[in-house]
């Protein structure tokens, strides 16, 4: 395969990719020549995928619709993304690596006449931590007789092999069957429309956080009460806010204000980070009329770990006078400097002033947190940066970023694929650059690099 054909530029992106980006999403895997695109037909059930006997032939087509038992899912066959023959082991690694980044299901072929060969097993290791299901495909099965071969592929410790045959057809079925089991109904594409988005409140003791609580939940109570069909855990509190129902997470733990001496904050750290684990989107509450201090960026450095949406609400806002506000300005552009993103607003819990502002950046926060850029949008854009910017060269070779997806939202998280090691300082600006593009106001983004060499 020629090397230009990992370019970003050249990458084919068919149009299809993009009609099925929310369809979920099984990935064929496995070494050249044991039947990836034979079954990639059979389970299109026609002849669509290039077919090679030429091991590591790069296909122009990577990803199909396909649909079985009245499910539809998306079939990406692995092998257009093949390299040539050095390096093979690594090679599907990374292949078995895209999947699992991008893939709902996945499938490992192997040619169950050949048995698992060392490159299987290092496919295999790979699969073996996996998150994303995996299931074995036991290639080549082409008649009752060869079933056993099947069996001795139980030892790449990833379950039961399923006998198939991809050029008869044999096994097809059973195949399909145990792929749709453990294919997920909707992919994380589909926002959450099945009830009230969970927030979480933080911020040191005495910034008035149940004071704001007591505020927003003095208006409407009782029509928050009645919502129907809503089951949430006693410790929360369902609070309409704009006209929605919104659930704050332990409220209960807000109010009850356990104060004791010893060993306070530490407790205090722990339900904040069970309260953040919990939410979708946190208020972190900072009180503007005393210095932003390290317990404030202790909290914040919570809500950066767990990768929630971040509404930061400067309280108190009635004590502010021009002075402060100064000296406020100043320290934000210190100590805030990791999260230029977060949504901002000033409140007053006491008064109530602004805090209907609240709902406005929750909701911005909230639509970032869960945005998907398609991978056509999203590579278009990458190469246009990169002929514009390209990475500093490395030991004297320029590193190149082949093709980038978003591998998960909530938050926003894409994975690049690059030729070589790429500096802080280039990642940083290629996540600001993105940034900008894309807009995920009030949502932290991850952006995470995959080295091939
Ligand atoms: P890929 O490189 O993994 O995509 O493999 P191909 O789908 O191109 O198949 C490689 C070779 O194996 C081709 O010659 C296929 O005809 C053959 N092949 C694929 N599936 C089967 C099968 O179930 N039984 C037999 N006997 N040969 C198969
Ligand atoms: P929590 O510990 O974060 O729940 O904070 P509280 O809600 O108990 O508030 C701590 C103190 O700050 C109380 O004395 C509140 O009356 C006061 N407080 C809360 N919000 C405001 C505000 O917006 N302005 C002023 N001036 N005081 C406030």
């Amino acid at each position: 395969t020629d090397e230009s054909d990992w370019e970003v530029g050249e990458f084919d992106l068919d149009d299809e990719l993009e009609g099925v980006a929310s369809l979920p999403v099984v990935a064929i895997v496995g070494r050249p020549n044991v039947g990836k695109s034979t079954l990639v037909n059979r389970i299109l059930g026609r002849r669509e995928a290039v077919v090679e006997d030429v091991p590591g032939v790069t296909r122009d087509r990577v990803s199909y619709r396909a649909s079985w038992s009245g499910r539809d899912f998306t079939v990406v066959d692995t092998g257009g993304w093949e390299p040539d023959a050095k390096g093979m082991h690594q090679a599907i690694a990374r292949q078995a690596e895209l999947a699992m980044a991008t893939a709902d299901v996945i499938v490992l072929v192997v040619d169950a006449t050949v048995g698992a060969t060392s490159t299987d097993e290092a496919v295999a290791r790979v699969l073996r931590r996996s998150k994303t299901p995996v299931v074995l495909a036991a290639n080549k099965i082409d008649s009752d007789k060869a079933e056993a071969e099947a069996a001795a592929l139980w030892s790449l410790g990833l379950g039961e092999p399923y006998p198939v045959s991809a050029a008869h057809g044999r096994g097809a079925g059973d195949l399909l069957d145990e792929i749709l089991k453990v294919l997920p109904t909707t992919t994380q594409v589909v926002p959450r429309l099945d009830g009230p988005r969970r927030v979480a409140l933080v911020g040191k003791p005495n910034v008035g956080k149940s004071s704001l609580l007591n505020k927003l939940s003095g208006t409407d109570r009782s029509v928050v009460d009645n919502v129907a069909g809503t089951t949430v855990d006693p410790v929360d509190e369902l609070i309409e806010l704009g006209g929605r129902p919104w659930q704050f997470i332990d409220t209960a733990g807000l109010r009850r204000k356990v104060r004791t001496a010893s060993g306070h904050e530490y407790y205090a750290s722990l339900r904040t980070r069970s309260a953040l684990e919990a939410a979708e989107v946190a208020i972190l509450l900072i009180d503007a009329s005393q210095p932003i201090t390290e317990q404030d960026l202790r909290v914040l450095s919570l809500i950066i770990e767990t990768g929630r949406a971040l509404v930061i609400a400067f309280n108190k806002w009635d004590l502010v006078d021009e002075d402060r506000r100064y000296q406020l300005d100043k320290e934000i552009d210190r100590e805030l400097a990791r999260v230029p993103w977060a949504q901002r607003v000033n409140i007053s819990a006491m008064t109530g002033r602004a805090v209907q502002k609240l709902v406005p950046a929750l909701d911005t926060a909230l639509d970032s947190w869960d945005k998907r850029i398609s991978t056509g949008r999203l590579n278009n854009w990458l190469k246009e940066v990169i002929a514009a910017n390209p990475p500093p060269l490395r030991g004297g070779r320029q590193p190149r970023v082949m093709f980038a997806t978003q591998a998960a939202t909530r938050p926003p998280t894409f994975v690049l694929f690059t030729t070589g090691f790429l500096e802080a300082g280039y990642r940083r600006f290629l996540e600001r650059r993105l940034r900008e593009e894309f807009n995920f106001d009030g949502s932290p983004v991850r952006v995470n690099v995959r080295v091939r060499d």
